[in-house]
């Protein structure tokens, strides 16, 4: 029966074990969970959501390829069985190492060990105007969003007589080049080709724009060069509008305004423009990077704690081969967290840890629309139709829960014979910042006078 514990005032089963309090349950919270199922400890799950997310498939639901309950999962049904796990849907807001203490909406949580395992969040890299009009990809909100304004901008974009407008509602803004960018724009972009004409015969395909936007000189930076010119060419046969060296200073919500004080008129755009580490306040501020990921030792361990750990994207484990940490993606933020679970019960019982970290390196991937993917693991480069193979298995197989894999499977087949997508359906309306009436479509709350005409 769930009781008050002493100091913390979260109703929790009574023990006498020692507490593991996890926050997080994104890829390294749940696979510290996984290791530490009914061992004798007490593990408290604390997260804002009550379910996990599967992050690289967001883009698929954002441009209606698949319905969002294929790629989360219920963090209850995930954790059933655990014998020694509290799950409490809630939103840490404050940590307090000197009381050992968690703060959240719903109360408080004292631990004896904590694992922050919080992710990373959208950087906007101080650009104000272009945060609160633009949307982010990094959950399944925001990918619900981008659906919803796509589909909006376009019923607009049928209904108006007004050819400037009609431009404005039918471009498609997305900022950052890395593989989130990449595979949007690929996937908005065989949308144009194989279903506008379908959909909207009101709006020729000429009209619709798919613009992607890169501050460097090539798409998926963090890849090979061959990676990059692969994308490039594919997105160029797609028509994506590709603009490279091209740094976007500011967006009003009717126009971006890029370096060398170009506009470009969209009334919807995406910043997939940069990441940064996510961590409740509390902690002192030299245990951050520039990017505010929390700075920890091969074990996890925060530097200057024994009892607080972060893992996955939002711990930079800086090394010489790593110097800024090592990437923000899936396979660190697992290998990092069933790494720790062994150490701290091990820590626990001998009051050592076992073994220092070492990232095995899974190889990164990117698809570039149907069919055709880069994949690349270790000094092997697979392009085109093997690479999407490829990329299609890992998913599939990364995926949480049997229903999802085969929710995805299914669906992925149905679209690989056709291009049709099920789901192009205006569930609840998207209102940007800017816009403030139901109608959706208002001034943009603040413009700078640079910005307009
Ligand atoms: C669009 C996109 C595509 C991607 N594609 C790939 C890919 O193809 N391959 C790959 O390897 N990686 C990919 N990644 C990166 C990968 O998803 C991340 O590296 C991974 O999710 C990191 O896991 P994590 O557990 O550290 O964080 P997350 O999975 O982000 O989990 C963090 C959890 O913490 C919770 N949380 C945050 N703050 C609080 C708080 N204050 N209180 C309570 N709970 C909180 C969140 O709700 C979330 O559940 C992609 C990411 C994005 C956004």
């Amino acid at each position: 029966m769930a009781k008050q514990c002493p100091h913390s005032t979260i109703c929790l089963p009574a023990t006498n074990l020692l507490r593991i309090v996890v926050v997080g349950a994104g890829f390294a919270g749940l696979n510290l969970i996984k290791k530490l199922r009914n061992k004798p400890v007490q593990v408290v799950l604390l997260d804002k959501n009550n379910f996990h997310q599967f992050q690289p498939l967001l883009y698929q639901v954002a441009i209606a390829g698949l319905e969002p309950d294929s790629i989360v999962s219920p963090i209850r049904k995930l954790s059933q069985g655990y014998k020694n796990l509290v799950y409490r849907m809630a939103e840490v807001v404050r940590i307090e190492p000197e009381t050992k203490d968690v703060f959240t909406n719903i109360g408080s949580v004292r631990y004896d060990y904590l694992v922050i395992a919080t992710g990373s969040s959208t950087n906007y890299f101080g650009l104000q105007e272009v945060e609160q009009n633009s949307v982010g990809l990094k959950d399944i909100r925001e990918a619900l969003n981008i659906r919803s304004w796509v589909l909006q901008n376009l019923e607009e974009a049928a209904i108006t007589c007004d050819p400037e407008e009609k431009d404005a509602l039918t471009n498609f803004v997305i900022v950052g080049g890395g593989p989130a960018g990449v595979e949007l724009a690929g996937a908005l972009a065989e949308f144009k080709r194989y279903l506008l004409h379908k959909d909207y015969p009101e709006i020729a395909q000429d009209w619709m724009k798919v613009y992607l936007i890169e501050a460097t000189d090539r798409l998926l930076g963090g890849m090979s060069e061959k990676a990059s010119g692969h994308a490039l060419a594919v997105l160029k046969k797609l028509d994506v509008e590709i603009l490279l060296n091209t740094t976007v200073n500011d967006y009003d919500g009717r126009k971006v305004l890029l370096d060398k004080g170009k506009l470009l008129p969209a009334r919807a755009f995406v910043w997939t423009g940069g990441v940064q580490g996510t961590t409740p306040p509390g902690l002192p501020s030299a245990s951050f990077t520039g990017n505010n990921r929390l700075i920890v030792d091969s074990y996890n361990r925060l530097e200057g704690f024994d009892n607080i750990f972060a893992v996955g994207d939002v711990a930079a484990m800086v090394s010489s081969d790593y110097p800024k940490g090592h990437p923000m993606v899936a396979p660190a933020a697992i290998q990092q967290a069933q790494l720790l679970a062994g150490n701290l019960l091990h820590y626990i019982k001998c009051g050592e840890f076992k073994k220092a970290f070492r990232y095995r390196d899974k190889g990164s991937m990117a698809t570039i629309g149907k069919k055709n993917a880069v994949a690349e693991i270790g000094k092997f480069t697979w392009i085109g139709w093997f690479g999407w193979l490829l990329w299609s298995t890992v998913h599939i197989f990364s995926i949480t829960g049997l229903k999802n894999k085969l929710m995805v499977g299914i669906n992925w087949m149905m679209r690989y014979l056709t291009y049709e997508k099920a789901n192009r359906l205006i569930i609840r309306r998207f209102k940007p910042e800017y816009a403030s009436d139901d109608n959706g479509r208002k001034e943009p709350a603040s413009s700078k006078a640079s910005m307009k005409k």
